[in-house]
């Protein structure tokens, strides 16, 4: 979809189409930015994101781009897109991500490939594509959604906490390499968060879910947006190179 240059901020949200992406996108939208929606293969949800910025913030632009964020090219052409269409990038939220969960004796090694293509390859590529366009601004706030499980490991998430403990390595790199250029790099690392990724609970598997988070409480994809849409704030300038657990308690 073509858009023309203006004054707001721009956001790209990578799996902006469901889940935390999706409320990560509407936390923008109501916060005045342009809102740049990726997603994988499903475009109908992709485009629903898209149409509830736009109620949110009519005078803002969207746009949605489908686009593997494991697939070089792919993120190349969606960067150059958005910044043909939208004038420059200021915030990259990488939210993209899978699951391949199993014990170790179970995980074919191409699963743990597929996890480490999306969750971590993925997020490198669109952040070496991201701070192309930054640099040359002077300008710019990464973030990336790691997990609890990439700070404290789980039983049967072997490939997903190696992708998403690289995460942290790297935004911690990056925040060190871009600072200079006025580019802060950070990361959040949700608890256990309703999504379709966790998949449906009924009220005794919430209960059960709730009782090692302290707040007794699963978290919603608004409690995660909230917090990356602060990370891209200006109250947030000074902060760069941190992971936040947004989690109820759940790591302490
Ligand atoms: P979700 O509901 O399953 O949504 C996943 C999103 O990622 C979808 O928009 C999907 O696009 C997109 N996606 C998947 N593979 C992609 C690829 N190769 N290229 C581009 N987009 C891709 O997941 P979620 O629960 O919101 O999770 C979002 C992020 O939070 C993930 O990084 C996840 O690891 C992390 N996280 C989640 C939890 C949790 O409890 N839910 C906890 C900690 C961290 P399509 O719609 O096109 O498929």
């Amino acid at each position: 979809m073509k858009q023309q240059t203006n004054a707001n901020p721009i956001v790209l949200v990578t799996g902006g189409s469901r889940g935390i992406g999706r409320a990560t996108c509407l936390a923008f939208a109501k916060a005045g930015y342009d809102v740049a929606v990726n997603y994988a293969g499903n475009e109908a949800a992709a485009q629903e994101t898209a149409q509830a910025c736009h109620e949110l913030n009519p005078d803002g632009k969207t746009a949605v781009y489908g686009a593997d964020v494991a697939d070089a090219d792919a993120v190349d052409a969606m960067f150059k897109a958005v910044k043909a269409d939208f004038g420059g990038l200021d915030v990259l939220v990488n939210n993209a991500g899978i699951t391949r969960d199993n014990l170790i004796a179970l995980t074919k090694p191409e699963d743990f490939d597929a996890v480490v293509a999306t969750d971590l390859r993925g997020v490198f590529l669109c952040m070496k594509a991201a701070s192309r366009i930054m640099m040359r601004q002077r300008y710019g706030r990464i973030i990336n959604v790691s997990s609890v499980v990439g700070l404290r490991g789980n039983a049967g998430q072997v490939s997903y906490s190696a992708a998403k403990a690289g995460v942290v390595g790297m935004t911690k790199s990056l925040a060190k390499e871009l600072g200079r250029r006025n580019i802060t790099v950070n990361a959040v690392a949700p608890g256990y968060v309703q999504t379709d990724m966790t998949g449906a609970l009924d009220d005794k598997q919430k209960a059960a879910a709730s009782q090692n988070i302290p707040l007794n409480r699963l978290g919603t994809p608004e409690d995660i947006a909230g917090v990356i849409a602060f990370l891209a704030s200006d109250a947030a300038s000074y902060i760069t190179g941190q992971v936040l657990p947004v989690d109820g308690g759940m790591a302490i």
